[in-house]
Formats: C-alpha cells, structure tokens, sequence
C-alpha cells in the first residue's frame, strides 16, 4: 500500500520520495528553503514555528551531513530534539524499529527523521504511525534521499533556473546511489535537458533512469555539461567483495581532475554529495577550487531540512489542534 506524503489539505506529511510528489510541491519546499538562507556572515536563521514539538532522528547507517544538519535544523526552529544513540538504543538489544517507533512515540514525539540500510523502512514507519505523527527519510538503503535531492536541485537552480537547457552529468556509482535516485527524481519533475551516467559498466544502473544516457568514458559523458557530480564508490552496498573497483584504477578513469573538466562548459559547476574520498573520485583541486558549489549544497541542506521540517510541521499543528 502506497503512502501518502500530502495529507487532504494538500500539506506535506510525509517526505519519504520525490518520486511522488508533484513539481509543485518540490517548489514550495524549495521557495521555504530559501527563504532560510541568510547572507555570507550573518547568523543563522531562528525560528520559533516548532516550540513545543518534539523530533527525534533514528539514524541507523552512519551520517555526518544529513544528521547534523537535520538536529541543527530542529533546534533552529526550537523543536525539542532526541538524538537516539543507535549503539545504546534496545534496536542493538533485538527490538524491532518499529518497536523503537511506538515506544518513542508513546513519550509523545512528534516527527521522525530516519535512515536505514534497508529498503522500505520509512515507509513502514509512516504507515503505522499515529495520524498526526509525520516520518522524513533521511537515507533508505539505495532507494531514496529526498532532502539530498532537493538540496541538489536548489543548488541547480540557483545557478541556472533553465534545467530544461541544462546537461547534468554524474560519475560514479549510481547503480549504488539513492543520492542520483533522488536527484534523477527531483531534476526529471524540472525536465532536465539531457542527464548522463557515467562510470564503469559495473556500476551503472540498468534501471530505473529512463531517459538518461549511459556512458563508460568519462571524457565523453562530460563533454558540454553544465552541472558535474561526482559520487562515492558505496563500497558498504557491495555483496562481492572483489568487485570493488581498485582505488587508484578507478582515479585514472573516472577521478574528476581539471584537466577533464575542460571538456564541461566554461561556467559549469561541479557537486558532490559528500562524504569525499579525494584522489579516488575527485581531486581536491577541484573540490576546492572555483567551479565547487559542494559546500554551497551542504549551507542548502540545513535549509531544505528547515523547510520540510516547517512544513510537515503545518501537519502536525493541525492535528494537535483537533486531537489534543
Ligand atoms: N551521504 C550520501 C548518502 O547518504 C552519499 C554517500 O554516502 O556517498 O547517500
């Protein structure tokens, strides 16, 4: 059974895929977020809209951006935050999660941010929550990160808002990546002119990205792109180890240096998701250098995360207006 991430008043209740959600939602939540971005030396933006509300991040795969990013969010709305500590918690003791769920849920918290290793967790969570209860997937196996995609297409749109006109060019491992789901997702919904994949054969998907263009030549694939992003090898996803391409192989073919990226349009910028492995996927020469929009994505990270946490916030305010 599918779940709905957009209650009947049309508010965001859930986020747990781009995949169904309309163009237009992905533009509400992308115009709050921007409204959360403040100018190079000011504070950060604080809000008091989650006074009173609880959030807890049940983060069961390891995360240092989105985590951070997602508690640092919750606070700057002034939400009560839990942080579950994954090796302390009773899920190392056997529980189920969604045992972990209704016990948290019992101590009356009211947005969960999760990640999990598995596929279909957030969704299971969401369906079993209580009504006024909403679920943000913070990383799903391979599958899905939404807020990912949103920070990516943000951080797209910021420097050209014509992605019908943009070639969008990821290297890597995007057979492994819910970071290129997500954004295949989210840059599909703004038609994105031409998406390439690239990377060795074994690590391009062989699903799940119609329309975009498969190349095993890096130079090829990123010849007159616009947007470059480069991924990690998700080295945890792999069932064999042996096929894990070797490190200093992998940079000779597919390391993003400046040398190749002057076959990429003069002004086009580059993106990572992070975390980084310099000198495998990108030299850090471009990581720092003048085309990296990588920390720019991570500034409208926390603010994507403000905005989804303010808006499925609209949800709950609404429900605890009825039921409490
Ligand atoms: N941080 C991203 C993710 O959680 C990308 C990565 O881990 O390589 O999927």
């Amino acid at each position: 059974m599918m779940v709905e991430q957009i209650n009947a008043k049309g508010q965001l209740r859930h986020l747990l895929t781009l995949a169904e959600l309309e163009r237009s939602h992905i533009e509400t939540i992308i115009d709050r977020a921007t409204g959360y971005l403040t100018p190079a030396g000011h504070p950060p933006p604080h809000d008091t809209i989650l006074r009173g509300q609880t959030v807890a991040n049940l983060f069961f795969e390891a995360s240092t951006r989105t985590r951070a990013s997602f508690e640092l969010a919750a606070k700057r709305l002034s939400a009560d935050v839990l942080n579950l500590d994954v090796n302390t918690s009773s899920r190392a003791k056997g529980e189920s999660i969604v045992d972990t769920i209704y016990t948290l849920q019992a101590m009356q918290v009211d947005m969960f941010v999760v990640r999990d290793a598995s596929t279909g967790v957030p969704a299971n969570i969401a369906r079993r929550v209580d009504s006024h209860v909403s679920v943000l997937n913070a990383g799903e196996s391979d599958v899905s990160h939404p807020t990912q995609g949103l920070l990516d297409l943000m951080t797209i749109l910021q420097h050209r808002p014509d992605v019908d006109q943009l070639c969008v060019a990821i290297i890597g491992d995007v057979k492994h990546s819910r970071v290129a789901r997500s954004a295949y997702q989210a840059l599909t919904k703004f038609d994105v002119g031409d998406l390439r994949l690239i990377g060795p054969a074994e690590l391009l998907p062989q699903e799940g990205f119609d329309g975009a263009r498969l190349f095993t030549e890096i130079d090829e694939g990123i010849e007159g792109a616009d947007v470059v992003m480069a991924l990690r090898i998700q080295r945890e996803r792999f069932t064999e180890l042996g096929a894990i391409p070797d490190s200093q192989e992998y940079y000779r073919r597919y390391g993003l240096t400046e040398k190749r990226l002057r076959v990429a349009k003069p002004d086009a910028i580059v993106m990572h998701p992070g975390p980084m492995n310099r000198g495998v996927e990108i030299d850090g020469e471009v990581a720092d250098g003048p085309r990296s929009l990588i920390e720019r994505q991570v500034t409208n990270g926390m603010a994507i995360r403000m905005a989804v946490l303010a808006l499925a916030h609209e949800h709950v305010r609404d429900c605890h207006g009825s039921t409490r």
